[in-house]
């Protein structure tokens, strides 16, 4: 299958050209549609398969296709166990809002916290982050959560490991409506404590595993 008879939008069928690929992997396959009906999703899945742009690119259309719910929040979080991830989602991220009017932000821990307040203040559409420091800008109030529409968690199995429970905590409770989408991807899903995040954070999810 073709990326375009994945109906994205064209902006983000350019990129993905321009990126030089011409099929989405399986695991694309099966989270993109899935996601753009709706569906809150749970991907247990390896780096190397092509988990970031599965959660990417749907992310990015319903971003382009719908209004805002709020005007200052931020639409959608993605969250990271460490800065090395987060800063290569954000290199992914930086592709697909090229040409949009989407905006990023990258918050990682070991970096400056007041530069880091100046950018969250811009209103940045979407935020790359590690757990820790974001929860640090949500206690200060740099940003607010109510009007966010998809939380994302990468690598959940190593954030839960690395003991960032509280901090996922703290951030769903902040950004608790009806309707956020939320996707949870983890390389591990028979993992207890995987079980209950998932049980705290997704509606009946769409189960994606390769
Ligand atoms: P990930 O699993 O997200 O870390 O992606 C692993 C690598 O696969 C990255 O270098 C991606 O840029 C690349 N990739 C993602 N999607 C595709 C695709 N549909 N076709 C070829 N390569 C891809």
């Amino acid at each position: 299958m073709p990326f375009k008879d994945l109906a994205l939008d064209p902006r983000l069928l350019r990129s993905i050209q321009h990126l030089g690929f011409d099929k989405p992997t399986e695991i694309q396959q099966e989270a993109i549609p899935a996601v753009m009906v709706g569906r809150d999703l749970i991907v247990s899945s390896q780096t190397g398969s092509g988990k970031t742009l599965a959660y990417l690119l749907p992310m990015m259309q319903r971003l382009l296709k719908s209004r805002a719910l709020s005007k200052q929040d931020a639409r959608a979080l993605i969250l990271a166990p460490t800065r090395e991830l987060a800063k290569q989602v954000y290199a992914q991220l930086r592709l697909l809002v090229s040409n949009t009017p989407v905006t990023a932000a990258l918050i990682v821990g070991g970096e400056n916290f007041n530069d880091q307040e100046k950018i969250l203040k811009r209103q940045p559409t979407i935020v790359v982050a590690t757990p820790g420091r974001f929860v640090d800008h949500l206690e200060h109030k740099t940003l607010f959560l109510q009007g966010l529409e998809m939380l994302i968690l990468d690598e959940a199995d190593r954030m839960l490991d690395l003991g960032f429970l509280p901090q996922l905590t703290v951030i769903n409770k902040a950004a608790d409506h009806r309707l956020r989408q939320t996707m949870l991807f983890s390389a591990t899903l028979d993992h207890a404590e995987v079980d209950n995040l998932a049980l705290a954070l997704l509606k009946n999810p769409y189960r994606v595993a390769i």
